[in-house]
């Protein structure tokens, strides 16, 4: 059913007082036919909205429709003796989709436990955690043209994954409603635990052989040392991604500053600690206002109660601009602004 003035401060892990002049929360693809027809649909601008967790609105009035999504369903399409070919729909929980794969001893998805958010979001961003991606587990997906009213499938090369980015993010941003998503999973699975502090917390744990739920159990552990719960402290993660920098640069850059933190990627390049630079730049722990820059974590910028999103905003263009004057290096918000 479509709600006019529907309250989205559940909807959202800033935790933003907002509401939107019109909502409807979709469970099929009957719903969205019918809303198609809908003179709302016709006139106002839209957006798809998951579990509201990479999100920021500028104002507390979204000025057009909100497509809730919250269908439900994961079932086995296929299976051998290496391989389980699994169908999540769009509205579950991905945390609780992880934990049951990891449960039923699927392994490729542990790494990205407690992510928080919905399927249906996970493929937009290609969200990433801990050395893995969900390009590395994904099969295809199904989505809504909202266009043309039509049922699409996407595969990896179709989607075009990238660091914190695909097609949805980009070209066919708010066009397609991502419905289900494929994922082959692995019934003997690899470990990877070379990223992060994965190995260590492994040991803190006393594990010497571990199984995909140590993994996961590690993971989490780390995630929640390191990360504030959004239930206490409004946030969306991330608010940046880590710029990606030629190495010669990311070399002159260790000249000057040798305690930068960087990665190096395959192709000439370096991924460049986006926090490390928010840090050095002087903004770690700083408060303006209801809008700060979480103490421990300066890539993650937090509402400690009745911050705006612009405020919000504005921070995070002040931090931007910062950076670009002390490095000369452009951050990207990674945080989806409406
Ligand atoms: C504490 C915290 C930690 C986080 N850690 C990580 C991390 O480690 N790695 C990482 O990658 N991300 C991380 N994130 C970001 C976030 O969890 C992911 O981006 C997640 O996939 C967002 O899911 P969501 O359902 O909340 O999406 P939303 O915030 O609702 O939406 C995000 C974007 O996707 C679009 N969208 C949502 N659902 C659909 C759909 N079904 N079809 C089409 N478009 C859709 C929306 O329009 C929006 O543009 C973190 C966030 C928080 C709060």
């Amino acid at each position: 059913m479509l709600s006019r003035n529907f309250s989205l401060s559940k909807h959202n892990t800033f935790g933003l007082d907002v509401m939107a002049a019109y909502f409807m929360a979709i469970t099929d693809t009957r719903d969205l036919k019918k809303l198609r027809n809908d003179r709302i649909f016709i006139e106002e601008k839209r957006m798809i909205l998951g579990g509201g967790s990479n999100c920021l609105f500028l104002d507390d009035y979204y000025e057009g429709l909100v497509i809730l999504i919250e269908n439900k369903g994961i079932n086995i399409v296929s299976e051998d003796n290496d391989t389980v070919h699994i169908s999540a729909a769009a509205g579950e929980d991905w945390t609780f989709f992880v934990e049951k794969m990891v449960n039923a001893g699927y392994g490729g998805v542990e790494n990205l436990s407690r992510i928080p958010g919905k399927v249906g979001a996970a493929p937009m961003q290609n969200i990433g955690a801990y050395g893995v991606e969900l390009k590395d587990v994904f099969y295809s997906l199904q989505a809504f043209d909202l266009n043309t009213g039509e049922l699409v499938n996407f595969d990896c090369n179709d989607c075009e994954f990238g660091y914190r980015t695909s097609v949805f993010k980009t070209i066919y941003k708010d066009r397609f409603v991502i419905l289900s998503v494929d994922f082959v999973l692995q019934k003997n699975p690899l470990l990877k635990l070379e990223y992060g502090a994965i190995k260590q917390k492994l040991e803190d744990l006393g594990v010497h052989k571990p199984n995909i739920k140590d993994v996961s159990r590690a993971v989490t552990h780390i995630r929640e040392s390191k990360l504030p719960d959004p239930k206490i402290l409004g946030n969306a993660g991330s608010f940046f991604k880590n710029p990606v920098i030629h190495n010669l640069v990311f070399d002159d850059l260790k000249k000057e500053f040798p305690d930068a933190v960087g990665f190096s990627n395959n192709h000439n390049t370096t991924k460049v600690a986006a926090g490390w630079l928010i840090e050095k730049a002087g903004w770690k722990g700083c408060r303006k206002g209801d809008a700060g820059v979480h103490k421990n974590q300066a890539l993650v910028l937090v509402n400690y109660g009745k911050a705006t999103g612009r405020e919000i905003y504005s921070l995070a263009m002040e931090i931007q601009q910062s950076v670009k004057e002390k490095f000369g290096i452009l951050l990207e918000p990674e945080v989806n602004v409406f």
